[in-house]
């Protein structure tokens, strides 16, 4: 007999606190994009009480501020969102990784705004115990008539909660920055953070006051002796609450995405070629705006420029494991609260939320190359230069992909023409087959270096493609797999022996009897061991002899005239 018993798993505060302070986040920093999402989140819930009704006051103008007093080596969020009464606090904040943020979520699931709120584990409030000896809340409720109080803490479990005075509706909390965290009292320092993870949350968040100056009779001359103007000091917001991926489509001009372009990477000088505005909420929630950038020379630098934004909140630009790694060379946003966050990387991969939205990307991705080449082929064709790497890149990595490339992944000649792989088949079809039957394909890498074989190979009428770029060989390896009855064959005098001239086609311009004349003769000009002399023309404007240096002839001559001589 097995003896069971069930208990409960206690958990000790005075034990889970060092964990949740050090080790909860790996990042410091991240103490303030939590703070500042509370305070975002406490303003966006007024805004859903006052649309249910339930709040009936004014809201006046919701903001969040960031505070920083060296002197008193405190940062302060505040807020003038939904505030706390003594019980909220005791029910929010003295129970740990219980998240208001999701009950209020299910409570008014379907209002129109929940689905902004930002906050979701219960944790953040604790991250900032990273940076700060003692913490402060000062807050008072929306509640009419309501007491305002403040909960304070050293961050041992012992809390005091006491009544203040406060007449502004909202939230502060004051952070008494410790010793090893001073870096956070400096302006520059919290500038940055907040430019980094704050930069588009949906409520303005101001930091400090910029310069700004106005003309006016009463001012200062300017430097250039122009125009009058006195300088004012207005409060300096830092985001813009209404990036352009939060707007519908059909609401955005190009010139809308590239201004936004620019606003995300203000170092690039180039419009990025094209972009992709994702916009799903069933099954996943997904919205964002891929850009399609000018591919440079050095693919690694343009990798990873993806931000991953959960409700407008900043997480991370390493989205290697959420996109293909050929979706890496894109930019831009991608927005999704379905994206779990704060979990291991490896445990991102196997999410099926995160294996959906990917393969949701993966489409999108070649149904906008399908929908471009359809709708403009000369566009698309200018474009083609910039794309192909890309492109190659995706349909030797992702099947799908590959699938639906096969119909817009074109193929230069030497004469800058484009062709789709059927129709390059169809070109080469009447003349560039081999004894098999077997359609032959010929290219080359590069112009220069093949530039004799091409010229005779144009001169026979057929058709040369130029293959080229850090994947050619594997990607024509994968084209040969899914072609059957096509084969690569770099432009060279052997691959021009072995493409038969069809019978009938092109008739041999000489007679029988001109041919033996001419035969000796030719031959005898030109080393018979060296050179093979063929009455045959490959096209109507050709001569009526070939005179070829057979592959390995070549081969060797180079050979000899290098020194070599090894034959
Ligand atoms: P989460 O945001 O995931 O719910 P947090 O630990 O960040 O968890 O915050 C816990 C709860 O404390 C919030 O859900 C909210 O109810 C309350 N809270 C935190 N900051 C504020 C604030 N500035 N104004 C009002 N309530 C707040
Ligand atoms: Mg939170």
């Amino acid at each position: 007999q097995i003896s069971m018993k069930t208990g409960q798993i206690h958990v000790s505060t005075e034990n889970i606190f060092p964990i949740i302070k050090k080790f909860l986040y790996s990042d410091h920093e991240i103490f303030l994009r939590e703070l500042v999402s509370n305070a975002v989140d406490a303003n966006q819930k007024l805004k859903v009480l006052s649309s249910t009704g339930e709040f009936k006051g004014e809201l006046g103008e919701l903001k969040v501020e960031v505070l920083l007093d060296k002197e008193s080596k405190t940062l302060t969020i505040r807020d003038n969102g939904i505030g706390m009464t003594a019980d909220e606090i005791d029910k929010y904040i003295n129970q740990i990784a219980f998240s208001g943020a999701e009950e209020f979520v299910k409570q008014y699931e379907g209002k129109e705004g929940a689905e902004s709120i930002i906050g979701h584990f219960g944790l953040g409030f604790y991250s900032g115990f990273m940076v700060a000896e003692k913490v402060q809340i000062r807050t008072l409720s929306r509640h009419e008539g309501s007491q305002a109080v403040q909960w304070e803490s050293n961050g041992s479990p012992e809390y005091t909660l006491t009544e203040i005075d406060k007449e502004s509706r909202g939230t502060d909390i004051v952070l008494y920055i410790n010793e090893e965290s001073i870096e956070f009292l400096e302006k520059s320092r919290i500038q940055g953070i907040l430019d980094k993870y704050c930069k588009f949350l949906p409520i303005p968040v101001f930091f400090g006051d910029k310069v700004e100056y106005i003309n006016s009779p009463e001012g200062e001359m300017d430097e250039d002796g122009k125009v009058k103007r006195i300088s004012i000091d207005i409060p300096n917001q830092i985001n813009n609450p209404k990036p352009a991926w939060t707007s519908a489509p059909v609401d955005l001009k190009d010139e809308d995405y590239n201004s936004f372009y620019r606003e995300l990477y203000p170092m690039s000088f180039d419009d990025p070629l094209f972009h992709i505005h994702l916009n799903v909420d069933y099954p996943f929630n997904l919205t964002g705006i891929l850009y399609f950038p000018k591919i440079k020379e050095n693919v690694e630098v343009q990798r990873n420029k993806i931000n991953l934004y959960s409700n407008q909140v900043f997480i991370t630009d390493s989205v290697a494991e959420i996109v293909p790694e050929f979706l890496t060379l894109l930019h831009g946003v991608i927005d999704s609260p379905d994206i779990p966050l704060n979990v291991s990387r490896s445990y991102l991969q196997s999410d099926g939320n995160v294996k959906k939205i990917s393969a949701h990307i993966t489409k999108k991705v070649a149904d906008k190359l399908a929908e471009m080449f359809k709708k403009d082929r000369a566009d698309f064709e200018s474009k083609w230069d910039d794309l192909k790497i890309f492109v190659e890149y995706g349909m030797l990595s992702d099947e799908k992909f590959a699938e639906k490339a096969k119909t817009f992944a074109l193929i230069k000649n030497t004469d800058g023409k484009y062709y789709t792989i059927e129709e390059f088949k169809e070109q080469i079809a009447p003349l560039q087959t081999n004894k098999d039957g077997k359609l032959i394909a010929l290219y080359t890498h590069s112009l220069e270096e093949h530039f004799s074989f091409v010229k005779q190979a144009k001169d026979r009428g057929f058709q040369v493609a130029i293959i080229d770029g850090p994947l050619a060989s594997h990607w024509i390896s994968t084209i040969e797999q899914t072609n059957e009855n096509l084969g690569f064959v770099r432009v060279d005098a052997d691959a021009l022996d072995q493409l038969i001239q069809k019978e009938g086609e092109l008739p041999a311009k000489l007679t029988e009897e001109q041919q033996t004349a001419l035969k000796p003769l030719f031959e005898s000009a030109v080393d018979n061991r060296k050179f093979k002399v063929e009455f045959k023309s490959m096209s109507e404007t050709d001569s009526p002899i070939i005179v070829t240096q057979p592959e390995f002839v070549r081969r060797m001559m180079e050979q000899q005239k290098y020194g070599g001589g090894g034959f």
